[in-house]
């Protein structure tokens, strides 16, 4: 039994051994907070959540970036696992901590004119070269600049943001929210330069060569994957990554007709809605299991629905047909589910005779992303692993090649924004010590302002349900790019606060 437990939970063990992490939040003496734990990005929960309830909404914010500058995007699209984890459930409900981080950095956006400046140390007269700018570049750069490296950041695209911009649509994340929060990070001294491609337009050798001493690679999942049958080569048969970026960067703005999205994933939800909003007559989307097998949020899928996106479960396209090369009909087959896979769903398996054919315009693969690795050339010898993703050193992230560090979607294949963030935070660390530092990112706010000698109120702790938002819309529209979440008031924000055990300090 011993030896089965350590192969079965050999990640767990690891985790504690190694980096006195307990990924489930069991062994309270490895943290501060179940929810902090629980953060990739280790963000001081309790901290900052805290200082919203005492209306100190910039120190709030400053202390989130101590580790993670992408405060008002986590707030809108974090796929907030911290919630999950949050111990008021035993009592009623959650805390609604991706909304408090949003009310937080939207208020200093939107009525202070930005955020207040984090630590800074004097420059060292080292630079660092970031290729790729999406949340993983950005963060590594962010944490660099703050400990006086002068870094720059080498973006192919016309835009900065990575998926934060071309993937996500703005009805989930307002360009000028991104633009502004991209804004504070260039503050502080870190350089973008878009429209450059590595590898294409300058080489691995020639950043060495102008004097940068490390680089550190985050050019993210942009290839989609084929769907391997039949007719996929023909007009209007599109990737759904390609998709999104072709719109959000308005080379796409008007789709006619009908469109099928394939997939569950919300790559397949957002090229749904998407194409909704861009004109279509009608959307559905095509999945071969069932609702509950959908990777995609739950909260993305009910609103699809609302929408008018149908979904067909249990479905799969076997062959596309065309007339003068352009996609017109798409015959798909019913599944039903049989044995487990290994990834513990069971798979899906075509009904015999079941094919029937659905009338599409255009036809969106919506099935996963591979890393394009045609940024390696220099004779580099960077080793590739599973799914095209780049292999390294995952405590350090460090690719076996000097100077030369690699993260986020491109190491560890389609992920999440705060995952992302993780790695450009470990990155910086580690290019750090590389280059001589002792690998430290400044954290001192929690200390300035007290947080640890304040205990919750008793009606604090009383129960009471998760604040509802009540400045919801009245209707959506689905012909614009509004954004359809809205946030919390600062009333609402300041009586949701009001609501955390502070289990920081009990743990303490
Ligand atoms: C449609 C869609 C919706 C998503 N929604 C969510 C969500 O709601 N919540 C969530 O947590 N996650 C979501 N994700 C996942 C999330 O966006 C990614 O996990 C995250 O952006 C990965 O960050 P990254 O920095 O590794 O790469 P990316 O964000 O992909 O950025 C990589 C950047 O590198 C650039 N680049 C590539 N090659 C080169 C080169 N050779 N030279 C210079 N630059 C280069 C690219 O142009 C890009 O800008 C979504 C993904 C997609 C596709
Ligand atoms: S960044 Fe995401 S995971 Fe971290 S505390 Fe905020 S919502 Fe939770
Ligand atoms: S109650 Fe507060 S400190 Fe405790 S887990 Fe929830 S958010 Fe974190």
């Amino acid at each position: 039994p011993v030896l089965s437990t350590i192969r079965h939970f050999r990640e767990e063990y690891e985790q504690h051994i190694k980096y006195k992490k307990c990924p489930a939040s069991v062994c309270q003496a490895l943290f501060r907070s179940p929810c902090q734990n629980a953060c990739p990005a280790e963000v001081d929960v309790p901290g900052y959540i805290y200082l919203i309830s005492q209306k100190k909404y910039d120190k709030a914010v400053a202390l989130i970036r101590e580790r993670n500058p992408f405060v008002a995007v986590s707030g809108r699209v974090c796929n907030h696992p911290c919630e999950t984890k949050c111990r008021r459930q035993d009592t009623d409900e959650s805390l609604a901590i991706r909304d408090l981080k949003r009310f937080a950095a939207d208020y200093l956006l939107i009525n202070n004119g930005g955020y207040p400046l984090p630590t800074i140390k004097p420059k060292n007269g080292k630079k660092v070269a970031v290729v790729g700018s999406g949340p993983a570049g950005l963060t590594c750069a962010y944490h660099l600049a703050r400990m006086g490296y002068e870094v720059t950041v080498f973006e192919a695209l016309p835009v900065a943001g990575g998926m934060l911009a071309v993937g996500i649509p703005s009805y989930r994340l307002p360009k000028d929210i991104l633009k502004k929060e991209i804004a504070e990070i260039e503050k502080i001294g870190v350089k973008i330069k878009t429209g450059i491609k590595v590898g294409q337009d300058v080489t691995f050798d020639t950043l060495f060569k102008e004097g940068y001493k490390a680089i550190f690679v985050a050019t993210g999942a942009h290839k989609d994957l084929e769907l391997g049958i039949e007719g996929e080569d023909m007009e209007n048969v599109m990737g759904a990554v390609n998709f999104l970026r072709q719109a959000n960067l308005g080379k796409i703005n008007k789709v006619k007709g009908r469109v099928a999205v394939v997939g569950g994933g919300n790559a397949a939800i957002d090229a749904a809605r998407t194409a909704l909003r861009l004109g279509a007559d009608e959307v559905s989307i095509v999945y071969r299991r069932r609702r509950e097998d959908m990777p995609a949020h739950p909260e993305e899928i009910i609103q699809a629905g609302k929408e008018g996106i149908r979904i067909h479960f249990l479905t799969n396209p076997v062959r596309l047909i065309g007339e003068n090369s352009k996609v017109k009909k798409m015959i798909c087959v019913r599944m039903e589910l049989g044995e487990f896979d290994s990834s513990g769903r069971r798979r899906p398996l075509p009904v015999e005779g079941s094919e029937f054919e659905m009338r599409v315009d255009y036809v969106i693969r919506a099935i996963g992303q591979n890393p394009d690795l045609s940024f390696i050339t220099d004779n580099l010898n960077l080793q590739v692993g599973r799914n095209g993703t780049l292999s390294v050193n995952r405590d350090n992230l460090f690719t076996g090649i000097n100077g030369i560090f690699a993260g986020g979607d491109l190491v560890s294949g389609p992920s999440t924004v705060i995952e992302a963030i993780r790695d450009g935070i470990k990155a910086a660390i580690s290019i750090d010590r590389y280059l001589g530092g002792k690998g430290i990112i400044e954290e001192k706010i929690r200390e300035e302002e007290g947080i640890d000698k304040v205990k919750p109120p008793q009606e604090n702790i009383e129960v009471q349900p998760r604040v509802k938002k009540l400045n919801r819309r009245s209707a959506i529209d689905i012909r614009t790019f509004c954004e359809v979440e809205t946030g919390y008031t600062e009333e609402e924000a300041r009586k949701e606060a009001c609501r955390c055990l502070r289990c920081d300090l009990q743990l303490e």
